[in-house]
């Protein structure tokens, strides 16, 4: 049994058409924010990084992560155990590729984040692992 439940919003605080999207995003961002692409491992800004601070939505803006949950995992994407609140992103199934996913997505703008994995047996509080693409998300600095 998963913990995470399909949500069903039918509705998000932030809402643009992929027109506007593509002005404000670049065409990476675009294509892992707006059609659920994913990153080459190893090569985004953050997959490594231990700045202090909060990681927020790249597309919308809304605070998601905080480096207090983030933690070295080898896969390559920044992970994290846990998102900054309850509500900040929402879950979807996900059976693309063959694999049955749990994908996750910002609540506020509906953007593809990344996807999440339980029960891996990590040494993390939650035995969770949100597995985040570096481009959909924006590092706020705690001391900027
Ligand atoms: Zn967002």
């Amino acid at each position: 049994m998963s913990t995470f439940s399909d949500s069903n919003a039918q509705s998000f605080p932030v809402t643009k058409t992929d027109e506007q999207w593509k002005e404000e995003l670049s065409t990476e961002e675009f294509q892992v924010l707006r059609q659920a692409g994913t990153e080459r491992p190893f090569t985004g800004e953050y997959w490594d990084s231990t700045t202090e601070g909060v990681y927020a939505c790249r597309a919308c803006g809304a605070e998601l992560f905080t480096s207090k949950e983030k933690f070295g995992s080898d896969c390559g994407w920044p992970s994290f155990f846990a998102p900054l609140a309850e509500g900040s992103v929402r879950y979807l199934h996900d059976r693309s590729l063959g694999m049955e996913r749990i994908e996750v997505r910002c609540a506020s703008c509906d953007s593809h984040l990344g996807h999440v994995f339980e029960g891996e047996g990590l040494d993390i509080p939650t035995d969770q692992r949100f597995c985040i693409n570096s481009v959909s998300l924006s590092l706020r600095p705690t001391d900027a």
